[in-house]
This record gives structure tokens, C-alpha cells and sequence, in this order.
């Protein structure tokens, strides 16, 4: 049983890059690169993934393959957006074309469900039943 050591105030990694430790336990502390706990007896980070066990190379690949990631997650990220605004729009394009279409049937005493059974968004049928037949589309 050797004495408890006292964390240390900063790691600092082989680039140079330096963190101070932030939390600190009874008997170590909280690795301020990748968040695991030190034991105070250890002289280095037990992690095998932490930035600490990295050469300046090994440091600078990561940083670089971390940064590529983080561009293609932002560009999928960008792409979903857009995807959902044009969703969006479509969506109320087609409301707003059936509601006008709907009034239009309405208005001339058509069949509002023989249009909404049409192809109504390329090509809408305004049809006018005869007083006293059935809808067709009414006996579904
Ligand atoms: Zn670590
Ligand atoms: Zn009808």
C-alpha cells in the first residue's frame, strides 16, 4: 500500500494539447479526454481508445477522421432538412389544389367524391349525376 498520489492538475497530450482535470474522486480522477476514471496509483489513462495513448500522427489522423465524420453527418443532417421542407410544401400544394378543386365541384353541383376517386392532381373528373342516381362511388 503506497501512499494515495494526488491526481494531477492537467493531462496533457503528446501534440501538447492540454486539459485540466476537472473531477477528481477519493482515490483518482476522471480522465479530461475521454472521461474515464484514472486511479491515482495509475500514471496514465487505462483506456486502450483515450487520446492520451495517441503519437502526435495518431492525434492528428483522428482530429482529421473526426472532422470528416462530423462533415458528413452536418450533410446528411442538411439533406434531411431539405427533404422534410419539400415534403412539407408538396403536402400543402396538394391541399390547397384539392381544397380548390373541391370548391369547384361544389360550386358546380359535381360529385366531390367521383373527383377525390380521380387521378384529381393531374387529372381531376368533374362529373354531374343525374337527380335520382346513385353515386358509384357511394356504394363502397
Ligand atoms: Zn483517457
Ligand atoms: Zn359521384
Amino acid at each position: 500500500m503506497g501512499t494515495v498520489q494526488a491526481p494531477p492538475a492537467s493531462v496533457t497530450l503528446a501534440n501538447g494539447e492540454s486539459r485540466v482535470v476537472e473531477a477528481t474522486y477519493s482515490n483518482g480522477y476522471e480522465c479530461p479526454w475521454c472521461f474515464y476514471p484514472v486511479r491515482a496509483d495509475e500514471s496514465a489513462c487505462a483506456n486502450p481508445a483515450c487520446d492520451t495513448w495517441l503519437s502526435v500522427d495518431g492525434i492528428a489522423a483522428r482530429r482529421a477522421d473526426q472532422a470528416k465524420r462530423a462533415e458528413a453527418a452536418e450533410a446528411a443532417e442538411r439533406l434531411r432538412r431539405f427533404d422534410a421542407a419539400q415534403r412539407e410544401r408538396a403536402a400543402e400544394r396538394d391541399l390547397n389544389l384539392w381544397r380548390e378543386l373541391s370548391a369547384r365541384a361544389e360550386e358546380g353541383g359535381q360529385c366531390v367524391k367521383c373527383l377525390r376517386r380521380s387521378y384529381w392532381r393531374s387529372a381531376p373528373k368533374f362529373v354531374k349525376h343525374r337527380p335520382g342516381t346513385v353515386c358509384p362511388n357511394d356504394r363502397r
